[in-house]
């Protein structure tokens, strides 16, 4: 059986996140979310990484509940 390093089984950890669908779960969607949002604001091109929150959001009613209190929060101050 091949052995892997710590290292390698991360390296498999990272990769597997990556490629999975809703790979952020409610605490990574909330972290990232005022970066999207402000994408979606400024109409600039949503990079990868936030797409996952476009992703979270399509299918978390609460954190969608939370985007869209951000958005009218956001709208207000600009
Ligand atoms: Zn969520």
């Amino acid at each position: 059986m091949m052995k892997l390093s710590y290292q390698q089984v991360n390296n498999l950890i990272e990769l597997s996140f990556a490629t999975v669908d809703d790979t952020l779960g409610c605490d990574g969607c909330l972290e990232l979310m005022d970066q999207f949002a402000q994408a979606e604001l400024d109409n600039t091109i949503i990079p990868k990484t936030l797409e996952a929150v476009r992703i979270h959001l399509e299918q978390c009613k609460c954190c969608k509940d939370e985007y869209e209190a951000l958005m009218i929060a956001l709208r207000e101050v600009q």
